[in-house]
């Protein structure tokens, strides 16, 4: 296998008093997502993108939302925790795909913001994300304004694990070039398979 791809969705309440987070930038609103974490439905859409892609299961069985450690939570860190989850699988970011389904504000003027932030956080080049918007049409929970919806597709692409890279030392042992100190060498080998 070279490559995985993982599917990702959420969704948040839309209620007063807290702020509307999306991709790790507070956009300006009446409103905010309400959750146990920042509510970023987005962010969230993303880490089970990825997580679906390392066959590593869903948000809520790595962040409990009956865990008080996760209160309040900045998501884009648990974004970030997770990427780490995926390279030490031997994992890398290829590309993220993502939606938010929501009435209004509009996201376009945020879209730019959003992207950075959210390469930033997978540690991809801004154009390996994506950010698309979406309206409920004024149908459904969306339409209505009742909250938001994202959805997030990922693609990682198998890199090299660190236990699978090894590094040793040795001396000349006082004998040769390297003993007289007169240089250093070093060997190298590596596996390919044909896959
Ligand atoms: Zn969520």
């Amino acid at each position: 296998m070279t490559a995985a791809t993982g599917i990702g969705w959420d969704s948040h309440r839309l209620v007063a008093g807290r702020p509307l987070i999306l991709g790790g930038v507070t956009i300006p609103h009446d409103r905010g997502l309400d959750g146990h974490s920042d509510a970023d439905v987005l962010t969230h859409a993303v880490i089970d993108a990825l997580l679906g892609a390392a066959g590593l299961g869903d948000i809520g069985g790595h962040f409990p939302d009956t865990d008080e450690r996760w209160a309040g939570a900045d998501s884009i860190a648990l974004l970030r925790t997770v990427v780490g989850l995926v390279r030490e699988r031997g994992l890398a970011v290829a590309h993220v795909d993502s939606t938010v389904v929501m009435e209004r504000p509009k996201l376009a003027p945020h879209r730019e913001a959003i992207r950075a932030s959210l390469a930033d956080a997978l540690g991809v080049a801004v154009e390996h994300v994506n950010v698309k918007a979406s309206t409920g049409e004024g149908m459904g929970f969306v339409g209505r304004g009742e909250g938001v919806a994202a959805l997030a597709a990922a693609t990682l692409a198998r890199g090299v694990a660190v236990e699978h890279v090894n590094v040793k030392a040795s001396t000349g042992e006082g004998m040769g070039f390297v003993g007289r100190g007169e240089g250093v060498a070093a060997l190298a080998a590596a596996t390919l398979a044909r896959g």
